[in-house]
């Protein structure tokens, strides 16, 4: 399959309504860490660009305390972005390769002032797609919390990037100014936040963000599609009728079996469990990892998803090899 550079830049739902029932291929890349040139980025895109994405999301960091040692036994507490980047990668995908990137913006580490000012950076850029995010508490703090005249729920956030796609702005004197045209993605969880008391609730509240203006879901990763079928029927029944584009995972390395559950709440299958321990190579769990996910992916795609959206976490090569198989 060749990359087709023609692609125009859309909404997400406008992809969705061109593809005319057809299920596409998309993708999540990270920043890279500080200190690494924008090639390392397009060096793990390059291989996935033959099964033309629409749309490439980008992830945002937020800060983090780091301590030092400054002698004495004195620490000093030092803040630090990692992984800076994302509206310059966001720009420089959309220059490249004619595709649409999509920032993730988060409430945390942003006032509503950051957040204004990130949209009109977007905005100026060409860059109509976002995904809107709470973010997670930063590390060494157990719960999130907003910034001073921040966010404390992506609910929130989608209000204030709709009320720029109306013209309202932060300050009273610009409103009725030049409107932006955002089109506002969201989390779901097929297997409930980790926070929410249980499904329900997460349902209800995913729900307000859809009222406030976004137009469609990216869900949590998962490994049973099961679990994605049963979401999509409670938020249907709940009257929530944006398109729900499943995100997926190779599993790649056994420590991943300890990771994935705790950090991304998405149980791991007995089945796969177990094969997993049986593998006596990283290769070898490597390649069930992505026999797994070449499984769930061809599942999924008949059963009409409009797009299948992996996260590559910065790595290509298994996405690929589940790509060649299901595209
Ligand atoms: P919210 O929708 O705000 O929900 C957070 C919790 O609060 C939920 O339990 C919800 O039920 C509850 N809740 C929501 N609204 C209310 C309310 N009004 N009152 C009471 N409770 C409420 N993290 C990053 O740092 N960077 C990224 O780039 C990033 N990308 C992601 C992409 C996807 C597709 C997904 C699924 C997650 C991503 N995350 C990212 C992780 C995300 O930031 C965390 O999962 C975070 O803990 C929750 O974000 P949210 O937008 O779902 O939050």
């Amino acid at each position: 399959m060749a990359y087709n550079k023609s692609c125009r830049l859309m909404k997400v739902l406008e992809h969705i309504k061109e593809g005319k029932g057809k299920t596409q291929f998309s993708f999540e890349t990270l920043p890279p860490l500080k200190g690494q040139n924008i090639q390392s980025i397009f060096d793990t895109i390059d291989p996935l660009m033959e099964f033309n994405p629409p749309f490439i999301n980008v992830t945002y960091h937020r800060e983090e305390y780091i301590y030092k040692e400054v002698g004495n036994g004195l620490l000093e507490k030092k803040v630090v972005k990692k992984r800076p980047g994302t509206v310059g990668i966001c720009a420089a995908i959309q220059n490249k390769y004619q595709v649409d990137a999509i920032p993730h913006i988060l409430c945390g580490g942003f006032t509503k002032e950051d957040t204004e000012n990130f949209l009109i950076d977007l905005d100026f850029l060409g860059i109509d797609n976002v995904m809107a995010l709470r973010g997670d508490a930063i590390k060494n703090e157990t719960y999130f919390t907003a910034e001073k005249n921040g966010h404390k729920y992506a609910e929130e956030l989608v209000k204030q990037i709709e009320a720029l796609n109306r013209g309202e702005y932060l300050d009273d004197e610009l409103q009725n100014h030049a409107q932006t045209d955002f089109c506002i993605g969201v989390a779901g969880y097929p297997e409930k936040h980790s926070e929410a008391p249980n499904m329900e609730s997460d349902i209800h509240f995913l729900k307000k963000k859809i009222k406030n203006g976004a137009s469609f879901i990216v869900t949590q990763m998962f490994f049973n599609n099961k679990k994605y079928f049963e979401f999509v029927d409670l938020c249907r029944a709940q009257g929530i009728d944006v398109p729900i584009i499943p995100g997926l995972k190779p599993l790649s390395t056994k420590r991943q079996l300890n990771v994935i559950p705790q950090r991304f709440g998405a149980e791991l299958p007995d089945a796969l469990i177990q094969e997993a321990i049986k593998c006596k190579s990283k290769e070898s769990v490597r390649q069930l990892g992505i026999e797994w996910c070449i499984d769930q992916s061809k599942e999924l795609m008949k059963a009409g998803v409009p797009f299948l959206h992996y996260y590559s976490i910065g790595r290509s090569e298994n996405i690929r090899k589940v790509a060649l198989e299901v595209f």
